[in-house]
């Protein structure tokens, strides 16, 4: 019966480094995808920053376009003016003329402040590429990075594996079903240790009569409140066999 227990404490030990391998195996994987997410949130804001700086470019072009008009409008003026008879007309388009350059000017002050704008507009477009760039560099990295962590955690998995399967062949099929029962249903805990007759998974006290139980070592012992297996335990050994793989 010692042996039993002992084979089913190996186990259960296999059993949680199996679990944690697992889990830490999605975590990395996750790790990947939060990255993957966060570059694909950038090039969403590229994009808007790039139809920002071309409808900003467009609107360039449209005060450019108002500019010529004003540039042609003067012109067509100054060859009336030069056509003028009397001094009055004359005096009329020089007027209209005037007001004319005048708003030519504060379209052309206009254009300069756009094209500076537009300027830093693009500066933004640049940084904010090489910003995703790098980002795709480390990303690839991190990657490779956690590729190579699964498959350690891989092996090492396949390994307990079948260090798993030399210690189910020791169990008989009844108490190899008790055990895997309650891996399913305890949270993946199936076994557990009795410390100053207390529960180490439940926490609850156990009876004398189970500790007894436990020391006459002749059959397996449950747990009244968590239902696991349970062993005595005085911290004198750690299942070291299994702890270097
Ligand atoms: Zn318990």
């Amino acid at each position: 019966m010692t042996e039993k227990i002992e084979v089913l404490r190996r186990l259960q030990s296999i059993d949680t480094k199996i679990k944690r391998l697992e889990g830490d195996k999605l975590y990395r994987s996750h790790d990947v995808e939060k990255k993957k997410d966060e570059i694909k949130r950038k090039r969403d804001t590229l994009a808007s920053i790039v139809a920002e700086t071309k409808n900003y470019q467009k609107s360039i072009g449209l005060k450019e376009l108002e500019l010529k008009t004003k540039e042609e409008e003067i012109h067509k003026l100054s060859v009336q003016m030069n056509q003028a008879k009397t001094n009055k007309e004359f005096s009329a388009f020089k007027t209209e003329i005037g007001g004319k350059e005048a708003d030519k000017s504060v379209i052309e002050d206009a254009i300069l402040g756009m094209i500076t704008k537009y300027e830093e507009m693009q500066q933004r477009q640049r940084e904010f590429e090489k910003e995703i760039e790098h980002e795709e560099v480390s990303s690839k990295e991190l990657q490779k990075k956690v590729e190579d962590n699964i498959k350690e955690m891989d092996t090492k998995i396949t390994a307990f594996k079948e260090k798993r399967n030399k210690y189910t062949s020791l169990l008989d099929d009844n108490t190899l079903q008790q055990y895997n029962r309650l891996v399913s249903h305890k949270d993946g805990i199936a076994v557990a240790g009795i410390v100053n007759k207390v529960c180490q998974s439940c926490f609850m006290s156990v009876t004398s009569q189970t500790v007894n139980q436990l020391m006459s070592k002749k059959e397996l012992t449950f747990c009244h409140s968590c239902g696991r297996i349970l062993y005595l335990d005085d911290g004198s050994d750690e299942l070291e066999d299994i702890e270097n793989i």
